[in-house]
């Protein structure tokens, strides 16, 4: 793979539009610049950039435009792309028996046009670290988290894929049927490697992987020990699905005598090396167990409300310290496959909620998906706001289109507006994004594969049924 870094000598200067740092005080300037010198941020502030920079390479004129640190997605599964529009009135258990059959006929090829589609829909609408949980590993199927990577890597964005796997099948009391699950020993040992093969620690990482057993109702106890000591040996982090529905709190308590949240505690699953995606249904304990340890939450509004599983408590979990991100969550519950339409929909659906309109404000809402993304990757030191010195992901949104022009605070016309068309998204100081258009890949390509693979795997599946 060609090394895409920018050299350090090569500065982008980005001036005369409004700056959303998301640092740690929330400033902000109404006209700033920000420069970027290869990979990193050099310099943000009011007014023009400063004068005599050496060796820039490009000058962007902001007017008319809000930029902000890029969006960090926390909850995906891209291999559902091929799915979408499936089970339309299905809750989250009966969604999965429906799927769980089509999704055990994936392979390598189809991961990898799935990603695309996932990448490129994220990307385009200002995502510059994508994760992926990737957990079904049907026999044969070749290298499905090698094809996911490449997807990424050839789109240019900074990705932090995990290593899933499930090994409780229906007649051990799960939900999956038997042929779509891995033995335990297997899923470990692919996970090690996937580990070993692909993950790299550096500041300026690209690719992070985690470890990520599907969920207490598809994975066993041993596998969600094993797997956390497994991450812990190896220093990465762990990611599952914790308390997404009524339904799951019944199964663990049924199954385990206790609710979702004490059960992964007692399988080593709290700590500030995990997050978990949805935590729908969680009681105050649970709560101030996720705050004392620092486990992380990714917050999935749309997909949420596509299976009816219900409202996070997110303004509680802020108040008790609890770090949250957004979630895209899989394209087969969340057509859209869009992280900043989640802004929007996350400060609506907390509305909802027992804070009516004290839920969360806009700002907060663009803090869940910028520093509150990069915080529950574990990666708040190097991304999710902008400042001297932090990786240089950034977006340039545009807001003097008829959508957002009347609007003159740019944050709310970001958060509340209609998906702001993006001008200019950095990754690693590199364009990945131009007027609106993804820029290392083809999206008419992307959009035909996708359909035939799509009815590939349709036709497979049906011939296998
Ligand atoms: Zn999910």
């Amino acid at each position: 793979m060609a090394d895409h870094t920018p050299s350090a000598a090569q500065r982008i200067v980005i001036e005369n539009c409004a700056v959303a740092t998301v640092d740690g005080q929330d400033t902000e300037y109404a006209t700033g610049h920000v420069v970027v010198a290869g990979n990193r941020i050099e310099s943000v502030g009011p007014g023009p950039a400063p004068q005599g920079l050496e060796g820039v390479v490009r000058r962007v004129d902001g007017t008319g435009h809000l930029v902000t640190p890029g969006l960090v997605n926390t909850h995906h599964h891209f291999y559902q792309w091929l799915t979408r529009g499936l089970a339309q009135e299905a809750n989250l258990f009966e969604w999965l028996v429906a799927l769980y059959p089509i999704w055990s006929r994936i392979d390598e090829d189809m991961v990898y046009t799935a990603a695309r589609g996932s990448l490129g829909m994220m990307v385009r609408g200002g995502v510059t670290t994508a994760m992926d949980h990737h957990y079904v590993f049907p026999r044969g199927a070749g290298d499905l988290l090698g094809a996911e990577i490449r997807a990424a890597q050839e789109m240019g964005v900074r990705f932090n894929p995990t290593r899933g796997s499930m090994d409780r099948g229906s007649s051990d009391g799960g939900l999956p049927p038997d042929f779509a699950v891995e033995t335990t020993e297997g899923a470990l040992a692919a996970t090690e490697e996937a580990v070993d093969t692909y993950h790299d620690a550096s500041f300026d990482s690209m690719l992070r992987v985690g470890v990520a057993p599907c969920s207490p109702f598809s994975v066993s106890t041993d596998l969600l020990k094993e797997a956390a000591v497994l991450a812990r040996r190896k220093g990465v982090r762990l990611h599952t699905h914790g308390s997404e529905t009524a339904e799951e709190e019944q199964f663990c308590k049924e199954l385990f005598g206790m609710g979702p949240t004490d059960y992964l505690e007692s399988t080593g699953w709290l700590g500030d090396d995990v997050w978990m995606a949805h935590c729908v249904h969680m009681t105050d304990s649970d709560i101030a167990a996720f705050a004392r340890t620092g486990t992380g939450v990714a917050h999935c509004p749309s997909s949420n409300a596509r299976l009816g599983a219900g409202i996070a408590r997110v303004p509680d979990m802020l108040n008790s310290g609890v770090p949250v991100g957004l979630g895209v969550d899989g394209t087969a519950s969340n057509e859209t496959g869009e992280l900043h339409t989640e802004l929007r929909n996350t400060l609506l659906v907390n509305r909802l909620g027992p804070h009516a309109h004290k839920a969360l404000s806009v700002r907060k809402a663009l803090r869940l998906g910028t520093y509150g993304g990069a915080q529950v990757l574990g990666r708040q030191q190097e991304i999710g706001s902008l400042e001297p010195g932090k990786l240089a992901d950034l977006v340039l949104w545009k807001l003097d289109g008829m959508a957002h022009s009347s609007i003159e605070d740019p944050v709310a016309a970001l958060v509340l507006g209609a998906p702001a068309p993006v001008t200019l998204s950095l990754v690693n100081g590199r364009p990945v994004v131009e007027d609106n258009r993804l820029t290392t890949v083809d999206e008419d390509d992307i959009a035909r594969t996708a359909r035939a693979e799509a009815q590939r795997l349709a036709r497979i599946a049906q011939d296998a049924g």
